[in-house]
Protein backbone atom coordinates (compact mmCIF):
# COMPACT_ATOMS: atom_id res chain seq x y z
CA UNK A 1 0.00 0.00 0.00
CA UNK A 2 1.43 3.86 -0.82
CA UNK A 3 0.51 5.96 1.89
CA UNK A 4 -1.34 8.58 -0.13
CA UNK A 5 -1.51 11.51 2.49
CA UNK A 6 0.27 14.66 2.32
CA UNK A 7 0.03 16.75 5.17
CA UNK A 8 -0.56 19.68 3.31
CA UNK A 9 -3.33 18.31 1.37
CA UNK A 10 -6.29 19.52 2.14
CA UNK A 11 -5.34 22.29 4.26
CA UNK A 12 -8.33 23.41 6.43
CA UNK A 13 -9.99 26.32 5.89
CA UNK A 14 -13.89 26.23 6.80
CA UNK A 15 -15.14 27.17 10.86
CA UNK A 16 -14.55 24.11 13.23
CA UNK A 17 -16.14 23.72 16.32
CA UNK A 18 -14.75 23.38 19.79
CA UNK A 19 -15.56 20.17 22.40
CA UNK A 20 -15.11 20.53 26.43
CA UNK A 21 -11.41 19.79 26.15
CA UNK A 22 -10.98 22.89 24.25
CA UNK A 23 -9.64 21.48 21.21
CA UNK A 24 -11.19 22.83 17.98
CA UNK A 25 -13.04 19.56 15.80
CA UNK A 26 -13.03 19.48 12.54
CA UNK A 27 -15.08 20.93 10.22
CA UNK A 28 -14.43 16.62 8.38
CA UNK A 29 -12.72 17.49 4.91
CA UNK A 30 -12.46 13.53 3.92
CA UNK A 31 -13.95 10.42 4.67
CA UNK A 32 -11.40 7.12 3.59
CA UNK A 33 -13.84 4.21 3.12
CA UNK A 34 -11.49 0.76 3.05
CA UNK A 35 -13.54 -1.38 0.62
CA UNK A 36 -11.07 -4.42 1.45
CA UNK A 37 -8.29 -4.71 3.81
CA UNK A 38 -6.40 -7.43 1.17
CA UNK A 39 -4.05 -6.25 -1.37
CA UNK A 40 -3.48 -8.29 -4.07
CA UNK A 41 0.36 -7.45 -3.91
CA UNK A 42 3.20 -8.26 -1.48
CA UNK A 43 5.20 -4.31 -1.69
CA UNK A 44 8.58 -4.93 0.59
CA UNK A 45 8.20 -1.24 2.38
CA UNK A 46 4.15 -1.93 2.68
CA UNK A 47 2.46 -0.78 6.00
CA UNK A 48 -0.79 -2.64 6.01
CA UNK A 49 -1.16 -4.79 8.94
CA UNK A 50 -3.89 -6.90 8.12
CA UNK A 51 -3.51 -6.81 3.82
CA UNK A 52 -4.20 -11.03 4.03
CA UNK A 53 -8.00 -10.32 5.27
CA UNK A 54 -10.35 -10.63 2.27
CA UNK A 55 -13.18 -9.36 4.01
CA UNK A 56 -15.20 -6.66 1.96
CA UNK A 57 -17.59 -4.07 2.89
CA UNK A 58 -20.85 -4.01 2.36
CA UNK A 59 -22.28 -1.01 0.16
CA UNK A 60 -24.78 -0.08 2.98
CA UNK A 61 -21.86 0.31 5.41
CA UNK A 62 -20.40 2.54 3.18
CA UNK A 63 -23.91 4.67 2.65
CA UNK A 64 -24.34 4.30 6.56
CA UNK A 65 -20.62 5.51 6.71
CA UNK A 66 -21.66 9.07 4.76
CA UNK A 67 -24.82 9.41 6.39
CA UNK A 68 -23.34 9.59 9.59
CA UNK A 69 -21.01 12.47 8.41
CA UNK A 70 -24.01 14.32 7.43
CA UNK A 71 -26.19 13.52 10.23
CA UNK A 72 -23.62 15.29 12.70
CA UNK A 73 -23.79 18.42 9.66
CA UNK A 74 -20.08 18.91 10.60
CA UNK A 75 -19.01 18.38 7.21
CA UNK A 76 -17.11 20.56 5.02
CA UNK A 77 -18.94 21.98 2.21
CA UNK A 78 -16.03 20.08 0.14
CA UNK A 79 -16.36 16.60 1.11
CA UNK A 80 -13.79 13.98 -0.18
CA UNK A 81 -14.44 10.13 -0.40
CA UNK A 82 -11.27 8.45 -0.54
CA UNK A 83 -11.40 4.23 -1.34
CA UNK A 84 -8.54 3.52 0.34
CA UNK A 85 -6.56 1.21 2.82
CA UNK A 86 -6.36 -1.98 1.14
CA UNK A 87 -6.30 -2.41 -2.87
CA UNK A 88 -9.57 -1.43 -4.09
CA UNK A 89 -9.94 -2.73 -6.94
CA UNK A 90 -9.72 -6.03 -5.90
CA UNK A 91 -13.42 -5.36 -4.43
CA UNK A 92 -16.30 -6.23 -7.48
CA UNK A 93 -17.18 -2.99 -9.38
CA UNK A 94 -21.06 -3.70 -8.40
CA UNK A 95 -19.77 -2.47 -4.86
CA UNK A 96 -19.03 0.73 -6.01
CA UNK A 97 -22.28 0.87 -8.17
CA UNK A 98 -24.50 0.42 -5.55
CA UNK A 99 -22.77 2.58 -2.77
CA UNK A 100 -23.21 5.47 -4.71
CA UNK A 101 -26.86 4.92 -5.53
CA UNK A 102 -27.65 4.47 -1.79
CA UNK A 103 -24.96 7.52 -0.85
CA UNK A 104 -26.35 9.84 -3.77
CA UNK A 105 -29.88 9.40 -2.36
CA UNK A 106 -28.15 10.49 1.32
CA UNK A 107 -25.82 13.34 0.02
CA UNK A 108 -27.57 17.16 0.83
CA UNK A 109 -27.78 19.23 -1.76
CA UNK A 110 -25.44 21.69 -0.58
CA UNK A 111 -22.52 19.26 -0.21
CA UNK A 112 -20.09 18.30 -3.30
CA UNK A 113 -18.74 14.96 -3.04
CA UNK A 114 -15.16 14.12 -4.51
CA UNK A 115 -14.32 10.82 -5.02
CA UNK A 116 -10.72 9.13 -5.47
CA UNK A 117 -9.12 6.23 -5.76
CA UNK A 118 -5.60 4.79 -4.94
CA UNK A 119 -4.76 1.50 -6.84
CA UNK A 120 -1.78 -0.76 -7.68
CA UNK A 121 -3.38 -0.22 -11.25
CA UNK A 122 -3.05 -4.26 -11.56
CA UNK A 123 -6.13 -4.95 -11.98
CA UNK A 124 -7.03 -1.92 -13.62
CA UNK A 125 -8.88 -2.85 -17.19
CA UNK A 126 -11.35 -1.60 -19.78
CA UNK A 127 -14.60 -2.20 -17.26
CA UNK A 128 -12.53 -0.24 -14.28
CA UNK A 129 -12.45 2.51 -17.07
CA UNK A 130 -15.99 2.59 -17.56
CA UNK A 131 -16.79 2.26 -13.82
CA UNK A 132 -14.55 5.63 -13.03
CA UNK A 133 -16.20 7.31 -15.75
CA UNK A 134 -19.30 6.37 -14.53
CA UNK A 135 -19.13 7.81 -11.09
CA UNK A 136 -16.93 10.28 -11.80
CA UNK A 137 -14.06 8.21 -9.65
CA UNK A 138 -10.40 10.28 -10.01
CA UNK A 139 -7.99 7.68 -10.33
CA UNK A 140 -4.13 7.55 -8.61
CA UNK A 141 -1.84 5.26 -9.71
CA UNK A 142 0.92 3.86 -7.72
CA UNK A 143 4.29 3.45 -9.25
CA UNK A 144 7.59 4.09 -8.44
CA UNK A 145 9.13 4.96 -11.82
CA UNK A 146 11.18 3.05 -14.13
CA UNK A 147 10.98 -0.56 -14.27
CA UNK A 148 14.44 -1.07 -12.56
CA UNK A 149 13.35 0.83 -9.08
CA UNK A 150 9.85 -0.44 -9.37
CA UNK A 151 10.05 -3.74 -9.61
CA UNK A 152 12.65 -3.78 -6.92
CA UNK A 153 9.91 -3.34 -4.17
CA UNK A 154 6.48 -4.01 -5.92
CA UNK A 155 5.97 -7.71 -6.09
CA UNK A 156 2.92 -9.71 -6.91
CA UNK A 157 2.09 -12.60 -3.89
CA UNK A 158 3.98 -14.79 -5.90
CA UNK A 159 7.46 -12.68 -6.05
CA UNK A 160 6.84 -11.20 -9.57
CA UNK A 161 7.45 -7.75 -11.14
CA UNK A 162 4.40 -6.04 -11.74
CA UNK A 163 5.87 -2.56 -13.54
CA UNK A 164 4.81 -3.67 -17.07
CA UNK A 165 1.11 -4.55 -15.99
CA UNK A 166 1.30 -1.19 -14.44
CA UNK A 167 2.21 0.35 -17.63
CA UNK A 168 -0.41 -1.18 -19.60
CA UNK A 169 -2.97 0.21 -17.21
CA UNK A 170 -1.88 3.72 -17.62
CA UNK A 171 -2.23 3.42 -21.71
CA UNK A 172 -5.08 2.34 -20.99
CA UNK A 173 -6.10 5.06 -18.96
CA UNK A 174 -4.60 7.91 -21.63
CA UNK A 175 -6.84 5.49 -24.25
CA UNK A 176 -9.44 6.67 -22.54
CA UNK A 177 -8.97 10.31 -21.91
CA UNK A 178 -9.15 9.37 -17.88
CA UNK A 179 -6.60 11.66 -16.35
CA UNK A 180 -4.60 10.06 -13.52
CA UNK A 181 -2.03 11.24 -11.01
CA UNK A 182 0.83 9.46 -9.22
CA UNK A 183 2.50 8.48 -6.14
CA UNK A 184 5.95 6.93 -6.18
CA UNK A 185 7.80 6.03 -3.48
CA UNK A 186 11.09 6.99 -3.32
CA UNK A 187 14.04 3.84 -1.55
CA UNK A 188 17.07 4.61 -0.85
CA UNK A 189 18.29 3.24 -4.30
CA UNK A 190 15.89 5.98 -6.14
CA UNK A 191 17.83 8.57 -4.73
CA UNK A 192 20.90 7.99 -7.14
CA UNK A 193 18.43 8.00 -10.16
CA UNK A 194 16.95 11.71 -10.13
CA UNK A 195 17.33 11.91 -13.79
CA UNK A 196 15.49 8.25 -14.87
CA UNK A 197 12.51 8.83 -12.58
CA UNK A 198 12.30 12.09 -14.00
CA UNK A 199 12.31 11.16 -17.86
CA UNK A 200 9.76 8.56 -16.71
CA UNK A 201 7.20 10.62 -15.52
CA UNK A 202 7.46 12.94 -18.14
CA UNK A 203 6.91 10.43 -20.65
CA UNK A 204 4.09 8.91 -18.51
CA UNK A 205 2.39 11.84 -18.49
CA UNK A 206 0.21 12.08 -14.86
CA UNK A 207 -1.37 15.41 -14.50
CA UNK A 208 0.60 15.19 -10.77
CA UNK A 209 3.35 13.40 -9.06
CA UNK A 210 3.40 12.77 -5.24
CA UNK A 211 6.94 11.71 -4.08
CA UNK A 212 6.76 9.46 -0.66
CA UNK A 213 9.96 9.00 0.22
CA UNK A 214 9.78 5.72 2.07
CA UNK A 215 9.27 6.59 5.94
CA UNK A 216 8.16 4.86 9.30
CA UNK A 217 4.69 4.83 9.51
CA UNK A 218 2.49 2.52 11.29
CA UNK A 219 3.77 -0.69 11.04
CA UNK A 220 6.28 -0.21 8.85
CA UNK A 221 9.68 0.92 9.66
CA UNK A 222 11.38 2.46 6.91
CA UNK A 223 14.86 1.04 5.58
CA UNK A 224 15.63 4.19 4.28
CA UNK A 225 15.67 5.91 8.02
CA UNK A 226 18.41 3.88 9.18
CA UNK A 227 20.79 5.68 6.75
CA UNK A 228 22.61 8.54 8.48
CA UNK A 229 22.95 10.83 5.54
CA UNK A 230 19.23 10.44 4.28
CA UNK A 231 18.02 13.95 4.06
CA UNK A 232 21.39 15.05 2.52
CA UNK A 233 20.74 12.63 0.05
CA UNK A 234 17.04 13.08 -0.80
CA UNK A 235 17.85 17.26 -1.10
CA UNK A 236 20.05 16.53 -3.61
CA UNK A 237 17.54 14.15 -5.37
CA UNK A 238 14.56 16.93 -4.79
CA UNK A 239 17.27 19.55 -6.07
CA UNK A 240 18.35 17.79 -9.25
CA UNK A 241 14.73 16.40 -9.93
CA UNK A 242 13.13 19.99 -9.22
CA UNK A 243 15.60 21.69 -11.75
CA UNK A 244 14.49 19.20 -14.60
CA UNK A 245 10.64 19.86 -13.44
CA UNK A 246 10.62 23.41 -14.22
CA UNK A 247 9.80 23.48 -18.04
CA UNK A 248 6.37 22.08 -16.20
CA UNK A 249 7.34 18.18 -17.60
CA UNK A 250 6.25 17.37 -14.30
CA UNK A 251 4.31 18.80 -11.51
CA UNK A 252 5.30 17.65 -8.01
CA UNK A 253 2.25 17.59 -5.56
CA UNK A 254 4.38 18.76 -2.63
CA UNK A 255 5.33 21.96 -4.72
CA UNK A 256 2.21 22.49 -6.01
CA UNK A 257 0.57 22.99 -2.32
CA UNK A 258 4.21 24.63 -0.89
CA UNK A 259 3.75 27.31 -3.28
CA UNK A 260 -0.22 27.29 -3.00
CA UNK A 261 0.73 28.05 1.00
CA UNK A 262 3.10 30.37 0.64
CA UNK A 263 1.12 32.86 -2.05
CA UNK A 264 -1.72 32.43 -0.07
CA UNK A 265 -0.84 35.55 2.26
CA UNK A 266 -0.11 33.62 5.22
CA UNK A 267 -2.67 32.09 6.70
CA UNK A 268 -1.98 29.48 9.04
CA UNK A 269 -2.39 26.14 7.57
CA UNK A 270 -4.35 23.27 9.71
CA UNK A 271 -3.01 19.74 9.14
CA UNK A 272 -5.64 17.29 8.10
CA UNK A 273 -3.63 14.54 9.38
CA UNK A 274 -3.44 16.20 12.95
CA UNK A 275 -6.73 17.78 12.94
CA UNK A 276 -9.49 15.94 15.27
CA UNK A 277 -12.49 15.10 13.21
CA UNK A 278 -10.96 16.67 9.81
CA UNK A 279 -10.21 13.14 8.50
CA UNK A 280 -12.49 9.91 9.49
CA UNK A 281 -11.43 6.51 8.32
CA UNK A 282 -13.79 3.74 8.15
CA UNK A 283 -13.28 0.38 7.95
CA UNK A 284 -14.49 -2.88 5.81
CA UNK A 285 -16.38 -3.95 9.07
CA UNK A 286 -18.10 -0.37 9.75
CA UNK A 287 -15.30 1.08 12.56
CA UNK A 288 -14.42 4.74 12.91
CA UNK A 289 -10.81 5.84 13.45
CA UNK A 290 -9.43 8.94 12.19
CA UNK A 291 -6.55 11.36 12.12
CA UNK A 292 -4.28 9.06 9.22
CA UNK A 293 -5.61 5.66 7.52
CA UNK A 294 -1.86 4.62 8.29
CA UNK A 295 -3.31 4.05 12.10
CA UNK A 296 -6.15 1.40 11.05
CA UNK A 297 -5.34 -1.77 12.18
CA UNK A 298 -2.81 -1.20 14.70
CA UNK A 299 -2.73 -1.54 18.55
CA UNK A 300 -1.43 0.83 20.81
CA UNK A 301 -1.23 0.41 24.71
CA UNK A 302 -3.22 3.73 24.93
CA UNK A 303 -5.37 4.22 22.51
CA UNK A 304 -6.38 0.49 22.27
CA UNK A 305 -7.03 -0.34 18.40
CA UNK A 306 -7.27 3.10 17.59
CA UNK A 307 -11.38 2.81 16.64
CA UNK A 308 -14.02 5.26 18.19
CA UNK A 309 -16.57 2.96 17.38
CA UNK A 310 -19.27 1.55 14.66
CA UNK A 311 -21.33 2.89 12.32
CA UNK A 312 -24.51 1.59 12.67
CA UNK A 313 -24.92 1.73 16.50
CA UNK A 314 -23.14 5.26 17.38
CA UNK A 315 -23.30 9.12 15.82
CA UNK A 316 -20.11 10.80 15.42
CA UNK A 317 -20.76 12.64 18.48
CA UNK A 318 -21.20 9.74 20.57
CA UNK A 319 -17.94 8.21 19.08
CA UNK A 320 -16.36 12.07 19.76
CA UNK A 321 -16.83 10.99 23.60
CA UNK A 322 -15.12 7.44 23.48
CA UNK A 323 -11.38 7.21 25.30
CA UNK A 324 -9.61 6.24 22.56
CA UNK A 325 -10.83 9.61 20.41
CA UNK A 326 -10.50 11.52 23.51
CA UNK A 327 -6.97 10.42 24.47
CA UNK A 328 -5.39 10.73 20.71
CA UNK A 329 -7.06 14.12 20.57
CA UNK A 330 -5.15 15.58 23.90
CA UNK A 331 -1.79 13.86 22.39
CA UNK A 332 -2.44 14.89 19.24
CA UNK A 333 -3.23 18.07 19.95
CA UNK A 334 -0.15 18.54 22.59
CA UNK A 335 2.15 17.27 19.38
CA UNK A 336 0.53 20.29 17.46
CA UNK A 337 1.66 22.64 20.33
CA UNK A 338 5.30 21.50 20.50
CA UNK A 339 5.30 22.38 16.86
CA UNK A 340 3.53 26.08 16.81
CA UNK A 341 5.99 26.62 19.93
CA UNK A 342 9.60 25.14 18.33
CA UNK A 343 9.20 25.15 14.38
CA UNK A 344 9.52 28.19 12.04
CA UNK A 345 7.97 26.15 9.77
CA UNK A 346 4.22 25.56 11.58
CA UNK A 347 2.44 28.01 9.49
CA UNK A 348 3.36 26.26 6.74
CA UNK A 349 2.71 22.74 7.73
CA UNK A 350 0.11 23.00 10.88
CA UNK A 351 2.01 20.22 12.86
CA UNK A 352 2.71 17.87 10.54
CA UNK A 353 1.33 13.96 10.13
CA UNK A 354 0.66 11.92 13.54
CA UNK A 355 1.40 8.92 12.34
CA UNK A 356 4.93 9.68 11.20
CA UNK A 357 5.50 10.95 14.50
CA UNK A 358 4.26 7.86 16.36
CA UNK A 359 6.17 5.97 13.83
CA UNK A 360 9.61 8.04 14.47
CA UNK A 361 9.30 8.94 18.13
CA UNK A 362 7.02 5.87 19.64
CA UNK A 363 5.09 9.07 20.98
CA UNK A 364 2.27 12.31 19.21
CA UNK A 365 3.62 14.49 21.35
CA UNK A 366 7.12 15.12 18.93
CA UNK A 367 7.82 17.64 16.69
CA UNK A 368 10.49 17.16 13.63
CA UNK A 369 10.56 14.15 12.08
CA UNK A 370 12.04 13.09 8.50
CA UNK A 371 9.01 13.55 6.84
CA UNK A 372 8.81 16.60 7.89
CA UNK A 373 11.94 17.50 7.70
CA UNK A 374 11.44 16.36 3.65
CA UNK A 375 8.59 16.90 2.93
CA UNK A 376 8.01 20.08 4.69
CA UNK A 377 11.40 21.81 5.38
CA UNK A 378 12.97 21.31 1.86
CA UNK A 379 10.19 22.02 0.13
CA UNK A 380 9.36 24.97 2.04
CA UNK A 381 13.19 26.24 1.52
CA UNK A 382 13.30 25.64 -2.30
CA UNK A 383 9.97 26.56 -2.82
CA UNK A 384 10.45 29.95 -1.38
CA UNK A 385 14.02 30.58 -3.24
CA UNK A 386 12.15 29.70 -6.50
CA UNK A 387 9.21 32.33 -5.56
CA UNK A 388 12.01 35.34 -4.71
CA UNK A 389 14.16 34.50 -7.76
CA UNK A 390 10.35 35.09 -9.86
CA UNK A 391 9.74 38.07 -7.98
CA UNK A 392 12.94 39.74 -8.79
CA UNK A 393 12.48 38.35 -12.65
CA UNK A 394 9.36 40.30 -13.09
CA UNK A 395 10.34 43.20 -10.67
CA UNK A 396 13.51 44.04 -12.76
S1 LIG B 1 8.40 20.24 13.36
FE1 LIG B 1 7.80 19.27 11.45
S2 LIG B 1 5.70 18.58 11.85
FE2 LIG B 1 6.14 20.16 13.38
S3 LIG B 1 5.43 22.11 12.42
FE3 LIG B 1 7.61 21.88 11.97
S4 LIG B 1 7.63 20.97 9.93
FE4 LIG B 1 5.61 20.60 10.81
Amino acid sequence: MTRVMHPMQHAIRQPAWTNEMGVSLGPIKQIVLQPTPFCNLACRYCYLPDKDNRGHMKPEIAALSLYRVFESKRSDHDLELRWHAGEPLVVPADFYRKANRLIREITPSNVSLRQTLQTNAVLLDDAWCDVFEELGIEVGVSIDGPAFLHDAYRHTRNGRPTHAAVMAACERLHARGIPFTVIAVLTEASLDHAQAIHRFFADLGPTEVGLNLEESDGAHTSVVLGGTDVIQRYADFLAEFRSLCCDGSVKIREFESMRDAILSGGEERRSITATPAGLLCVDWRGRVSGFSPELQGLRHPLYDDFIFGHVETQTLDEMFESHTFRNLTRDISAGVTACRQSCSYFGLCGGGSPSNKLGEHGSFIGTSTVHCTAHIKLVADMALIEIEKELCATST
